[in-house]
């Protein structure tokens, strides 16, 4: 299952059929079908920015993208292209300004993604690869260092670590190693509960087709559409879920790294051993420095039987935040809770669409419970969004703990 390259914006974040238009009595509409957001009206969202932001918003006051955008010539070695050429089909290389403006950025707000929209990037890759297997990435390995040539792995760009920038001193050539085509489970282990996984996996594609399978990885950063596994033991990311299933470094039990030097990987992946240093425990949060991972097997779980989600609100932060540590020191977390601050709040207030009918009455009698029975101030109230997930008798336990 690999999703069509075509529906995803070239050069910026998400998808081409999900925008913001702004109508002409000023409410905002996300465009497509694609998200709970999708295809409503948010008459309090254009309202809230004004306040938060103190400016006014004109809706033709708009600042255009920098058009064509701004690229530098490829700088490539003739000697490294003519063998990049003999090596491999023309599908797996690309010269193309558009594919190397792509490869050359994450999502870095002001650094990469300001710079890529209105301005320019100082450095541009000079060439894009498309890994297929392990066999090519060896081999691209073996060139890259015969002709002095700087790789940079790719998953899914949505680096917030200007992990992908490119430095514009650099001289040699920079290829950057798109991964995204190796996005194979090779196998799953029903018995030990674990799969072996192609690292250029969007969580997306991996959650969908483990849960075919009856199966979870759990996972789940917020960038999960677009990041790759590859990509999370490189930044040694965090998912929402890390109450129940781990960070990354407790998910993954083998990685497979290919290096100039040889390649790193456990002869047989135990899920854990008492004996000497666990060296795959250095791999994470390399960002790319020390070579392509091609694979990595991880921990799966069954399917959980019921997933419930909930909200809390407190007056202000500090309580929130003196829940979340007594929640700790109790040591009974859901899969997941979040804190958000009052801004955060009331954007999520400011992105629901407006009530009509019985909803409009029972959000009227609700708020007035908040903010005259209870008396919370709407520029201090927060709230923690909370997953709750298990068996049945688990979730209605936590359910009646944190809800009720
Ligand atoms: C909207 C948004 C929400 C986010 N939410 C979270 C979150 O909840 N938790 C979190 O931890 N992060 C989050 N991030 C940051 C980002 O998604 C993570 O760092 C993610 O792990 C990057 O994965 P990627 O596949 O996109 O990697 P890329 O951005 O493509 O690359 C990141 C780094 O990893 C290296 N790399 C990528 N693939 C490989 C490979 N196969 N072999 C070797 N090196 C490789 C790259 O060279 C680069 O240094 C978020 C980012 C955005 C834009």
């Amino acid at each position: 299952m690999t999703e069509n390259k075509d529906l995803i914006w070239g050069h910026k974040w998400g998808y081409r059929d999900t925008s913001l238009k702004i109508s002409e009595d000023r409410s905002v509409m996300m465009t497509g079908s694609r998200y709970a957001l999708s295809g409503y009206k948010m008459p309090y969202l254009i309202p809230y920015i004004e306040e938060l932001l103190d400016i006014k918003i004109e809706p033709q006051d708009t600042l255009s993208e920098v058009s064509p955008p701004y690229i530098t010539p490829p700088h490539i070695q003739p000697d490294f292209c003519q063998a990049i050429k003999d090596s491999f089909p023309p599908h797996q290389y690309s010269l193309k300004n558009s594919e190397r403006l792509l490869h050359s950025h994450g999502q870095t707000t002001f650094e990469e993604v300001h710079k890529v929209l209105y301005n320019r990037l100082e450095r541009i890759v000079d060439m894009v690869f498309y890994c297929e297997s392990s066999v090519d990435a060896q081999k691209l390995i073996e060139l890259a260092t015969q002709y002095n040539v700087c790789l940079v792995p790719f998953g899914g760009g949505t680096s917030v670590s200007c992990a992908l920038k490119l430095p514009p001193t650099e001289t040699r050539t920079i290829v950057s190693v798109d991964m995204k085509r190796m996005n194979r489970i090779e196998w799953i282990d029903r018995e030990n509960l674990r799969a072996c996984v192609q690292a250029g996996i969007t969580g997306k594609q991996l959650e969908a087709e483990l849960n075919e399978q009856g199966f979870v990885c759990g996972h789940e950063p917020d960038s999960l559409e677009l990041s790759t596994l590859g990509g999370w033991i490189a930044t040694n990311a965090s998912g929402m879920k890390k109450n129940r299933y781990g960070n990354i470094e407790q998910i993954v039990e083998n990685i497979t790294l290919l290096t100039p030097t040889g390649t790193i990987e456990q002869v047989a992946p135990t899920p854990r051993a008492s004996m000497g240093m666990q060296l795959h425990n250095l791999l994470f949060g390399n960002e790319g420095n020390l070579g392509l991972i091609t694979q990595a097997v991880i921990r799966i779980h069954h399917l959980p039987e019921v997933t419930k989600y909930g909200s809390l609100l407190f007056p202000n932060f500090e309580l929130g935040v003196k829940f979340l540590y007594e929640l700790a020191h109790s040591g009974f977390m859901p899969a997941s809770i979040r804190l958000v601050d009052n801004n955060q709040f009331r954007f999520g207030q400011a992105l629901k669409p407006k009530a009509t009918g019985s909803k409009a009455y029972i959000d009227k009698l609700k708020k007035l419970y908040v903010l005259k029975v209870r008396g919370f101030d709407p520029q201090q109230m927060v709230a923690a969004t909370i997953v709750m997930e298990g068996n049945a008798e688990e979730v209605a336990y936590q359910e009646k703990i944190f809800i009720d």
